[in-house]
């Protein structure tokens, strides 16, 4: 037994304050990466800092097209609101796909954000996971790794980030809003997901205490014709094999702009190529408006 102080904060200020105080303590959300961890003995923070209660649960539409929503949204209010499925389907779409309905009730779009990786010995603390525990070795490089990476990989580990809303805010050049202790800042989505290199213990750049209050989407008219294709071993409550997030700009009948994202593993390739066949002729029948 190992005694966890729960807190709960009423203001971003206060939250950012008592979470950076003690390194050992975490911000807690939705709960559904958070507590399974601590379940598994995975993760052992010496206390939660509840931040359900801050303001930061807005889906604010920008008079230029563009859309803020807060960390604390949960998932499944995201995926529902009117403005998300007519400006960026493709996150509506990435949404609806992930988990099930009673975990995006409670999933928060931050904490998906910061969600850890689905590796099998990640999980597993008998097992070596320099991720886990760094220099202990990594377990799936002779293991079982079908749902492993093939690229941004090193010999340290190799797994793939899982979160589908990641990929579908690549495609749209989305940007995290953060405060912490050092003041506020805006970190573009291309910068928030670090590859694992020497230091797979490393997943992101914020700093202790460092809170994402907003995800913003800048405005992109074309993404209306936008599309996520998740392809995955079972049809639904399942992580993806390959997913491909598109948004095509079309001019009289010509594509005159593409955006593409896309996130796939090991034996993925040619599954891969086939899905952006698919997910492109998908979005050109779409409708929308350039
Ligand atoms: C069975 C299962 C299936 C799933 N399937 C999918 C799937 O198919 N696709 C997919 O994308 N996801 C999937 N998920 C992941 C799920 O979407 C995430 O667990 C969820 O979004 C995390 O949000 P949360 O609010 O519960 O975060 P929490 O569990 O509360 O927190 C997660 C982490 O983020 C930190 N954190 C949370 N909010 C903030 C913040 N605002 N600022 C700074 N740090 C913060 C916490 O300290 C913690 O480290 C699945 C999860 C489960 C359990
Ligand atoms: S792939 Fe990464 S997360 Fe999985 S065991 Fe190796 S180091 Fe750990």
């Amino acid at each position: 037994m190992r005694p966890i102080s729960y807190a709960r904060a009423t203001d971003v200020a206060s939250a950012i304050t008592t979470v950076s105080a003690d390194p050992q303590r975490a911000f807690l959300a939705g709960g559904t990466t958070e507590i399974d961890l601590l379940r598994l003995n995975v993760v052992q923070p010496s206390g939660l800092v509840d931040i359900n209660l801050l303001p930061l649960k807005q889906i604010e539409e920008l008079a230029d097209g563009g859309l803020r929503i807060g960390a604390l949204a949960r998932v499944s209010d995201v995926a529902e609101a009117p403005a998300v499925a007519e400006r960026f389907p493709m996150i509506a779409q990435a949404l609806v796909l992930g988990a099930s309905p009673q975990l995006r009730h409670m999933a928060s779009m931050g904490g998906n954000l910061l969600q850890r990786v689905r590796c099998s010995y990640f999980r597993d603390t008998h097992s070596p996971c320099n991720k886990r525990e760094p220099g202990s070795g990594c377990a799936a490089l002779e293991g079982i790794n079908r749902g492993h990476a093939i690229l941004g990989t090193s010999e340290q580990c190799i797994a793939t980030h899982p979160s589908d809303l990641a990929v579908a805010l690549v495609a749209l050049d989305a940007i995290v809003h953060t405060e912490g202790p050092k003041g506020k800042r805006a970190i573009a989505i291309d910068d928030f997901f670090l590859l694992p290199g020497d230091t797979p213990y490393r997943e992101h750049p914020l700093d202790h205490g460092e809170l994402i209050v907003a995800i913003e989407i800048p405005a992109l008219p074309f993404a209306r014709r936008s599309f996520y294709i998740k392809v995955r071993d079972r049809s639904s409550y399942e992580f993806a094999l390959v997913s491909i997030a598109t948004a095509l700009r079309i001019d009289g009948g010509v594509i005159s702009e593409v955006r593409l994202a896309r996130r796939f593993n090991a034996f993925k390739v040619e599954l891969a190529e086939r899905t952006i066949v698919r997910a492109l002729e998908t979005a050109t029948m779409m409708g929308g408006t350039a």
